[in-house]
């Protein structure tokens, strides 16, 4: 039979799934002899099974019965009992913590006569009455579904009248007459009156407590942190105690450890005379813990001890709830706290030190996301203000600079030293040399992987993205946000961390870590735990690590980030600026002289390129993508040259011939769907010599670096295959260029040729593809469009976020890798490839290269490398060494 009932003492910490983590932490600290007043936990089976049928199953009612009797009995008194009653809370409790996302009711058992037995036994009437009110209170709101502001008017009213200033300024009379007109309210509100059973408040509770797992406020906070819909929370039943006795009493927060700072010692805040629920409502002023030591020494030294206790038990920094009652303290609630990316850091190499986990642990204690907070400068939150709007933190760190609104108008006054911030509602590949010259890119539409988001993410420029209070006029070259009009030229501060803009230029902290990885300085004590964390990290992984870099500059970077290769060299970017004239030639070409001539023409500038690249990475393996975006791409707008040549027109003029001509290449080269058009290896197999000259710039940069005396270790990458067959025909041609270049320049160029796998069709016969390709690289950024049918450009902005809502998937599939879908064509790729060629490379390269949760399906699934962009190398280094482990 099922259970759905453990008392504190028969439960523990490895049940935090069955009992949440606030009951199997209470379990635990029960096991462990602390204080900790008694009770029971419902299970999370309960709530998944109520919530489902609407009906309690069934033994639970008897099951709670038998529990509490049990709990009536060891405290010699009945849950209500009139002279003496015995009062309950009841807390809610998830597996992953949801603070303040739930419900929890105290005080219940207390009705219009166990009240009176409460004032007699505590000789405190205005105590009784107190604790009676929060209960109606609270059972009114949470329970009955009265609106909790109907209450909180009642009380003001009430305050008003007596000319009291706080809670504390009413007398017992007033709490009573209190009680009284919140009552009415209930009755009014619902009808209904305020139960005065103790059984049916508690059997009322745990059910309200249930359903709040579908609360509103619960699901955002559950969307937003990855939490599935399917776990259901906990109940906990506990036996009140009471920090609101008067001044021998109190409640306080702590924390074994400074959680922003990281550094030893208790932490935290007290206050006396107070439940808790009054310290982190902000009602009073705390005071430090520090002062409990004067004021109650006996329980300072105990808490001290206990914090000591839990520390030791859990080998991590710990955080409590404890409520000290007439000078007896009594812990209630502990968990592993969350803490900062610095804290984070700092802890796990001082709890190493201290010997309390291994060295090996201590790199599982931080994390990628961690260490990217730390790479960014950040603004001194000590001195920044009010925010004036919110986005989503699509790329970290913090920029300062003039608001432009366009791409031109950023690069123009980037180029006069002014630091700007390119404001648009959202981007497009237009607007790419605006996001170069820019600090940061705000948009006031779209999601963390819209193209501002993951350009920027990749360039290492901060984002915020769906901004949706930011009201964007571009042609009147301001935003607003309310009644607040921000002018082009107007200071902004992004902080693309938090997701946060503020008016006016907020300090700035530089990032020592992304010194560290620049120049290799250990400058402080936070540095040298992270340059620790990734030594260990190297030590451990079996993930290579490279980057995606186009250029000569951003290679030397990734190399000084600890980059192992190039894992993708983009050179379709190198068709772009000045070079577009001559594939726009190229494509013009009348006949194969000509187009000939254009390519020859090409042949030098790329040849530069890739030796640059080369150079830069000399030693380590430079995977080279072959051209893989549609032609059309290189030319201009098919609407904008339409409208050129009818304004000519209309003036009574010819056309350009020019432009004439163009419209006619971008008319016939026009696609419905060019994602899955005319692009990579088709291009390659279309479009006469194209490839042939991009192998050969490859090979005799290879030639002249191999002449230098350096060593090239160029790869040859076909992009979208979809068949063996494209493979073949296309690697024949690389492979004739090659042995030209040999026989022409008496250097033999042999480098290897592999392809991308980022059709469904190309990890389905990946068993075939891999007779012809030496190795293979995902391009999960396509295999996620093409396996999900996803345009990302047109889907992300447009329902994404309806499909986050509705819980169709937890993250993006962009941002973080399908495993069930995607994911299973990569494992069928490396299983089928590897069973073909045992030896067959295989790496990753698209953005999810440097995602935590990826990296460690990657490592998972048996993948030699991953690659991402320069930025994320540190990242992926780190998770890759967690994933080792
Ligand atoms: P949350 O998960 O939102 O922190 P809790 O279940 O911890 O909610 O309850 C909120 C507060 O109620 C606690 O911080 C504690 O001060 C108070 N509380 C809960 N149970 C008891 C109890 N048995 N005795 C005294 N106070 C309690
Ligand atoms: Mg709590
Ligand atoms: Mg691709």
């Amino acid at each position: 039979m099922v259970r759905y009932v453990y008392d504190f003492a028969e439960g523990g910490r490895d049940l935090a799934e069955l009992l949440g983590g606030k009951g199997a932490n209470l379990a635990e600290m029960t096991r462990l002899g602390l204080p900790v007043p008694p009770g029971f936990t419902v299970t999370t089976d309960a709530c998944r099974a109520f919530l489902a049928t609407g009906a309690e199953p069934a033994g639970l009612i008897q099951e709670v019965s038998d529990h509490l009797t049990a709990l009536e009995e060891a405290a010699g008194r009945r849950l209500g009992q009139p002279d003496d009653p015995l009062l309950l809370s009841v807390r809610s409790g998830a597996r992953f913590s949801m603070p303040g996302m739930m419900e929890t009711i105290l005080d219940i058992g207390l009705n219009d006569e166990s009240v009176r037995g409460l004032a007699k036994v505590s000789g405190n009437e205005r105590f009784a009455w107190d604790s009676y009110r929060r209960l109606v209170q609270m059972f009114g709101s949470t329970v009955m579904g009265v609106d909790g502001s109907l209450f909180e008017g009642v009380l003001d009213d009430l305050k008003r009248a007596r000319g009291a200033a706080g809670d504390l300024d009413l007398t017992a009379e007033d709490l009573a007459g209190l009680v009284e007109s919140y009552r009415s309210l209930v009755h009014q509100e619902t009808g209904e009156h305020f139960p005065q059973s103790p059984a049916e408040q508690l059997r009322r509770a745990v059910l309200a407590v249930f359903e709040s797992w579908n609360g509103e406020r619960a699901r955002i906070y559950r969307r937003r942190e990855h939490i599935s819909d399917d776990l259901g929370t906990a109940v906990n039943v506990q036996t009140m105690v009471f920090g609101n006795l008067g001044a021998d009493s109190g409640s306080g927060v702590a924390f074994t450890r400074d959680p922003s700072t990281g550094r030893s010692g208790l932490y935290g805040d007290y206050l006396a005379n107070a439940q808790g629920e009054d310290v982190v409502a902000g009602i009073r002023n705390t005071v430090p813990l520090t002062a409990l030591a004067e004021l109650d020494p006996v329980s300072y030294e105990q808490l001290r001890s206990h914090m000591g206790v839990l520390e030791t038990h859990y080998r991590d920094l710990c955080d409590i709830e404890f409520t000290i009652e007439r000078g007896r303290l009594w812990m209630l609630q502990t968990r592993v706290g969350k803490r900062t990316s610095e804290a984070a850091f700092a802890i796990a190499a001082e709890l190493a030190d201290e010997g309390l986990i291994t060295p090996d642990e201590s790199l599982t204690r931080v994390s990628g996301e961690d260490l990217a907070r730390l790479m960014f400068p950040r603004f001194d939150t000590s001195a920044v203000g009010e925010a004036l709007a919110h986005g989503l933190p699509a790329s970290p760190g913090a920029a300062v600079g003039a608001a432009v609104f366009d791409s031109a108008e950023a690069v123009r006054r980037a180029a006069q030293g002014e630091q700007v911030v390119l404001v648009r509602q959202e981007t497009t590949p237009d607007d790419l040399p605006g996001m170069i010259a820019a600090q940061a890119v705000l948009t006031s539409r779209g999601g963390k992987t819209s193209h501002a988001a993951v350009v920027a993410r990749g360039m290492g420029r901060v984002c915020v993205c769906g901004a949706e209070a930011l009201a964007v006029d571009t042609a009147a070259r301001r935003f607003t946000v309310g009644d607040t009009v921000v002018e082009e030229g107007t200071v902004v501060s992004v902080d693309g961390s938090e997701g946060a803009v503020y008016l006016g230029a907020a300090p700035l902290v530089d990032s020592a870590v992304m010194r560290y990885f620049e120049t290799g300085e250990r400058s402080d004590a936070l540095v040298g735990t992270v340059a620790d964390a990734m030594e260990r990290a190297d030590g451990v992984r079996r993930l290579e690590v490279r980057a995606n870099a186009d250029t000569p500059e951003d290679a030397a970077r990734a190399r000084r980030f600890g980059a192992q290769g190039v894992g993708l060299c983009r050179t379709e970017h190198m068709f772009l600026g000045e070079r577009r004239k001559l594939v726009e030639a190229m494509i013009l070409a009348r006949d194969e002289s000509e187009r000939a001539r254009v390519l020859g023409e090409l042949l030098p500038l790329q040849r530069q390129d890739f030796r640059g690249i080369l150079e830069a990475m000399d030693g380590l393996p430079v995977t080279i993508r072959l051209i893989d975006p549609p032609l059309h791409e290189f030319l201009p707008d098919r609407t904008g040259l339409a409208v050129r040549i009818a304004a000519a027109e209309a003036r009574g003029e010819r056309p350009e011939p020019h432009d004439a001509e163009l419209l006619g290449a971008v008319n016939r080269m026009h696609e419905e769907n060019p994602m899955l058009g005319l692009r990579g290896v088709r291009l390659g197999l279309i479009v006469p010599g194209l490839v042939a000259m991009q192998v050969r710039a490859i090979a005799e940069a290879v030639v002249e670096r191999t002449r230098a005396g350096g060593r090239p270790r160029a790869e040859i990458m076909v992009p979208l295959v979809g068949a063996v067959e494209e493979l073949r025909i296309e690697r024949a041609e690389v492979e004739r260029v090659l042995a030209e270049v040999s026989a022409e320049s008496g250097v033999p160029v042999r480098l290897p040729v592999g392809t991308m796998i980022e059709l469904p069709r190309a990890a389905l016969t990946a068993g075939r593809i891999a007779e012809a390709a030496e190795f293979f690289s995902f391009g999960t950024n396509d295999l996620t469009q093409t396996t999900w049918g996803f345009s990302r450009d047109d889907v992300e902005a447009e329902f994404f976020s309806a499909y986050l809502d509705k819980g169709i998937f937890a993250t993006s599939p962009f941002e973080s890798l399908d495993r069930d879908g995607v994911g299973r064509l990569v494992r069928i790729a490396v299983d089928e490839g590897r069973a073909t060629r045992p030896d067959l490379k295989i790496g990753v390269c698209g953005e999810h290269g440097g995602d935590p949760e990826s990296v460690h399906f990657f490592h998972a699934v048996g993948l030699d490398y991953v690659s991402c962009s320069p930025f994320r190398v540190p990242v992926a280094r780190l998770e890759a060494g967690r994933a080792a482990l």
